[in-house]
């Protein structure tokens, strides 16, 4: 109800899929005093400069406060009206495949459970996908091919006891800060713990680490190749573990065979430099292997995930203290759309859309019988759906695809084109909002109410301590709300977020085989007070039986057993040519979240990198002056950027931080460059690897 707590309030920082624990305390004066939560198991009281930041981010300027229609103050009723209208005149035209919704890592489970309600269930719709489509679509592919579900197996206690932590297209430093400080308090204390860096540039990240392996981009699949390889010519299987528990050895064994030895030439590493690397994670039984967007942000993302949690499970090196394959997530939420199904390739609570009895026992639970029969569009497909004018009603949630997403100009002209376009967002400053025709005001960091979980499995509460600003409100109240005048009150009508999460909780108890690991059905009889005080909680937690600390080590594999995946090298879908030489890469700044849409107004951010920069090696294009402006051509567009040189950079590769807007620098948004070729299984863009001219501005 927008009230005030009156002291400090536990909560959870919403920046970086990391999940940190924050104690809040308003000052009085528009702001808070933000300190770590030393309770909570993620960062045991440490904060990076983002979430140090945060009580800063909390003023009103610029915000979204009353809802909008087409540019014009209107009521909540007038409003939430017109979205109705234009669904359902879209829903007339066009069919359910002519509605689509595109949420948010951002938003609360509670909130992302509400949508893919409303899309799947009401609208009848696969079409709603998630930003987290571009962050870890790839890993989650990956997972469901290894493990048969979307599963993490271990926790982040795991990076603490390895003795080798193996950091694959992650600058850990600046993206996942708090990981990396415990990364580096772990190597302290336990000197001969080693560290590898995989990655075309010495990032920061670097300086903490043993050995770093400047990997050519997009050739993983043939370094993991090489180590499987190399790991079964030294006898390194756990032949136990393979035959009790997976599947597919021979024929993934087949694969890496076929290209191991091209690793060299393919990698662009020094065969001796790889042997040392394959000889120490063969002699390391507690290795951990954490990856990123480096892995998942590429067209052959799936694969090079697989390839990382083959070597795994060839040795039994997972799910025990110490061991296994790792993702991690970019966003605060990413996992709690993946757990409610706000991805257009899954159903809600893990359920299937083809396992026998799941589809119509979700139907049934709901009571909404026009639930959508098949996966809908991922992302990239989803917006150029709506260029080519087949999308008739979008509903935007907390992101900024004008931003975003490849293929920028693209993207503009779709939004810009669209029949009928809703923004849910906090503020006026995001690119996307500038399309809509209905503009709804939603509640931020510190004034909504709900929960997310992170990459370890951690349910988290985010908890309100600023009041309701103007006329904002919850995304899930709006989403009810257009839902009840869609004729489906009665499926909607939530007292509040506890009452959300206590039904998201019972779908996961629902047409359960006993394989299914992601199960909370012990959650689902939470009273409103125990969710209000609900600790960081991993799962599983299941309604009967024991709780899991970590799957698939021996005797706890969910889905019977594991399956080793054959993968081979896939180049990028796009090469340098004689017409664009170079290979653009892009990433995040240290002190910068998404579309800077929030830090992008705090000053000491701000100053870490203060305008956009693209970075080439001292070799590459010598005749550009240092810190001159530059004009950086691809095939799909340009951006205008300041050059710098760094050494760490790899010869034949640029570098371009991702956030920059329209408000902040129209010129240097870097996603207008970035061609829109995706991951055949996963859907992800591949946003590394983009062909690139560079020259004088
Ligand atoms: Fe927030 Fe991530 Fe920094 Fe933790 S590491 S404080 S979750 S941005």
């Amino acid at each position: 109800d927008g009230s005030l707590p009156a002291r400090a309030t536990r909560t959870t920082c919403p920046y970086c899929g990391v999940g940190c624990g924050v104690r809040a305390t308003p000052d009085g004066r528009g702001g808070a005093t933000i300190e770590g939560d030393a309770d909570h198991p993620a960062n045991r009281g440490r904060l990076c400069s983002k979430g140090a930041a945060l009580g800063e981010t909390l003023g009103l300027a610029d915000r979204l406060l009353h809802p909008e229609v087409r540019g014009k103050r209107a009521s909540w009723d007038a409003a939430l009206d017109a979205v109705a209208e234009g669904f359902t005149r879209a829903l007339d035209r066009l069919g359910p495949e002519g509605v689509a919704l595109y949420v948010s890592g951002q938003l609360l489970t509670e909130d992302y459970y509400a949508a893919n309600k409303l899309a799947k269930g009401v609208l009848g719709t696969g079409n709603i996908d998630s930003n987290s489509r571009l962050c870890m679509a790839s890993a989650v592919a990956a997972h469901r091919r290894a493990f048969g579900e979307d599963v993490v197996p271990g926790t982040y206690d795991d990076l603490d006891q390895a003795d080798l932590l193996v950091l694959v297209g992650s600058n850990l430093a600046w993206c996942h800060p708090v990981l990396f400080q415990r990364a580096m308090a772990a190597k302290a204390a336990r000197p001969d713990m080693r560290i590898v860096v995989i990655d075309p540039r010495r990032t920061a990240t670097c300086e903490g680490a043993d050995l770093h392996l400047p990997i050519a981009p997009g050739s993983d699949v043939a370094l993991f190749a090489a180590l499987l390889v190399h790991l079964d010519a030294h006898g390194c299987g756990d032949a136990r573990y393979i035959a009790d528990h997976t599947q597919g050895l021979a024929e993934t064994l087949a694969a890496a065979r076929m290209i191991a030895a091209e690793a060299p030439a393919l990698t662009g590493l020094p065969a001796t430099q790889l042997e040392h690397f394959c000889e120490l994670w063969a002699m390391t039984p507690r290795v951990v292997t954490l990856w990123s967007q480096g892995v998942n942000q590429s067209s052959a993302g799936t694969d090079k995930a697989n390839a990382i949690i083959n070597a795994h499970l060839f040795t039994g090196r997972i799910g025990r203290p110490g061991m296994g394959p790792f993702s991690v997530t970019g966003q605060p939420n990413a996992m709690g759309g993946r757990e409610t199904g706000a991805l257009a390739t899954m159903l809600a609570g893990h359920l299937e859309w083809d396992a026998p009895g799941e589809h119509a026992a979700l139907a049934d639970f709901w009571g909404l019988p026009r639930l959508a029969t098949g996966p809908g569009l991922k992302a990239v497909d989803l917006f150029e759906a709506l260029g080519a004018g087949s999308i008739g009603a979008l509903w935007v949630m907390a992101t900024n695809p004008a931003v975003s997403l490849p293929a920028g100009d693209a993207v503009r002209g779709a939004l810009a084109a669209a029949p009928f376009l809703v923004v849910s967002e906090t503020t006026r400053r995001a690119d996307t909002a500038a399309y809509a025709h209905i503009r709804l005001p939603a509640l931020a960091w510190g004034e909504k109410d709900g929960t997310v979980t992170n990459s370890e499995r951690v349910i988290s509460r985010q908890r309100a301590f600023m009041p309701w600003p103007g006329e904002a409100r919850p995304d899930w109240w709006a989403v009810a709300q257009v839902a009840a005048r869609l004729g489906h009150a009665d499926a909607f009508a939530w007292s509040g977020p506890a009452a959300i999460f206590r039904e998201h909780a019972a779908v996961t108890g629902l047409a359960r085989p006993a394989s299914r690991a992601f199960d909370i059905s012990g959650l689902a009889a939470r009273s409103d007070a125990d969710y209000a005080a609900m600790p960081p909680t991993r799962w599983p937690v299941p309604a009967s039986g024991p709780a899991t600390e970590r799957f698939f080590a021996d005797g706890n594999v969910p889905a019977g057993r594991a399956r080793l995946v054959p993968t081979l090298f896939r180049a990028p879908h796009a090469q340098p040519d004689a017409a664009f030489p170079l290979r653009l890469l892009t990433g995040r700044l240290r002190d910068q979240w998404h579309t800077m849409t929030r830090t992008g107004s705090v000053p000491r951010l701000m100053a870490h990198a203060p305008e956009p920069v693209l970075t080439l090696h001292p070799d590459d294009e010598p005749a550009l002056p240092d810190g001159s402006l530059v004009r950086a051509d691809t095939p799909a567009g340009s951006a205008v950027l300041r050059l710098a040189r760094d050494a760490g950079q790899r010869r034949g590769t640029a570098f371009a931080p991702m956030h920059w807007t329209a408000q902040f620098a129209p010129a240097a948004r870097i996603n207008a460059a970035l061609i829109a070729a995706t991951d055949p299984l996963s859907g992800q863009p591949e946003l590394k690897h983009t062909p690139l001219r560079v020259s004088p501005y």
